[in-house]
């Protein structure tokens, strides 16, 4: 049997199981330790003040807590944005589970780290070599290469914007349409500073309604409700961001812009993942279950793209 330090491989993943489906603890409970608390003098046993809520840990200000209470405010003190991540990096669906179950107080609050790690995303995609900008002013070169003959290369190259600028007055209806649209969309997204989060939590707002329809009632999570399946998306988005943040510093570039900067092929894997474990299915009902849930959310988009499309006709 191979042994790595004290265990043996398979202990190893055991272990590794054990801690993936067990709740985290913050505190181990000091029975029968007599607080007097600091503030109001109640005495008291337990972690905090029955009387007014301050911690029993409350002591003279020292450079620690000062650095700690810091610390808190970036999501790195009790409520632990680190530790979160963490979990939804090996322990995603179990951990969401616990979340929606009410171990609450271990993780850090599921909407502020979505805009935080999507600023964060933003910022990076912004500061790294951009992967996707070699590729794309290649294609049209080669395209133009293959399609003209060698004698008229250059001729041919000239008269094509021209030709495309003349078009422009008589833009049929759908061309109108989409142009508008399309501008709406870049005023929105230049005018919301938030909007790359915003937007996100739309995505997951449809997802919770795909999901709501075949994952409501699972061997795990029971019945579940709209509003806990929102919560779950959310922390799934957080995963898929932090994932994005990962896969930037790994591959050392990044895309600016409103989509996450890593391929599908992976954020369908882990989702495969954050499902099975959260709502408790085998590897093919989440399956197919997961690929409804795609289908479905697919459709919601379009369908929602379609009535907007009408909305501004029916303004013009
Ligand atoms: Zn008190």
């Amino acid at each position: 049997m191979v042994k790595i330090g004290k265990y043996s491989v398979k202990e190893w993943w055991a272990r590794f199981r054990h801690w993936q489906v067990t709740p985290t603890k913050l505190e181990t409970r000091e029975a029968f330790e007599q607080h007097e608390c600091i503030n109001c003098g109640e005495s008291f046993d337990g972690a905090f003040c029955p009387y007014c809520g301050q911690s029993a840990k409350t002591s003279r200000l020292t450079l620690r807590n000062a650095l700690s209470n810091i610390l808190d405010v970036w999501g790195l003190g009790t409520r632990s944005m680190p530790r979160a991540l963490w979990h939804l990096l090996f322990r995603p669906g179990h951990m969401i589970a616990d979340y929606l179950c009410g171990h609450r107080r271990p993780y850090f609050p599921p909407f502020k780290m979505l805009f935080v790690l999507t600023a964060t995303a933003l910022l990076l995609s912004h500061l790294l070599p951009d992967g996707e900008a070699p590729a794309q002013p290649s294609r049209p070169v080669e395209r133009a290469e293959v399609a003209a003959p060698p004698t008229t290369a250059g001729e041919e190259a000239v008269p094509v914007t021209p030709k495309e600028s003349a078009e422009q007055p008589s833009m049929n209806e759908t061309q109108r349409v989409t142009r508008i649209i399309y501008d709406m969309w870049n005023l929105a997204m230049e005018k919301i500073p938030a909007s790359p989060a915003m937007l996100l939590l739309g995505w997951q707002f449809l997802f919770a309604l795909s999901t709501g329809v075949f994952f409501r009632r699972s061997p795990r999570m029971g019945c579940v409700t709209f509003t806990e399946q929102f919560y779950a998306q959310v922390l799934i988005a957080c995963q898929m961001q932090f994932l994005s943040i990962l896969y930037m510093l790994i591959t050392f570039s990044g895309t600016e812009g409103y989509q996450m900067n890593i391929p599908f092929r992976y954020m369908v894997a882990y989702a495969l993942i954050d499902y099975k474990q959260l709502y408790g299915y085998g590897w093919w009902g989440t399956l197919w279950r997961s690929a409804l849930t795609y289908a479905l959310t697919g459709v919601l988009v379009m369908l929602l793209a379609f009535i907007v499309t009408i909305f501004v006709v029916l303004t013009m």
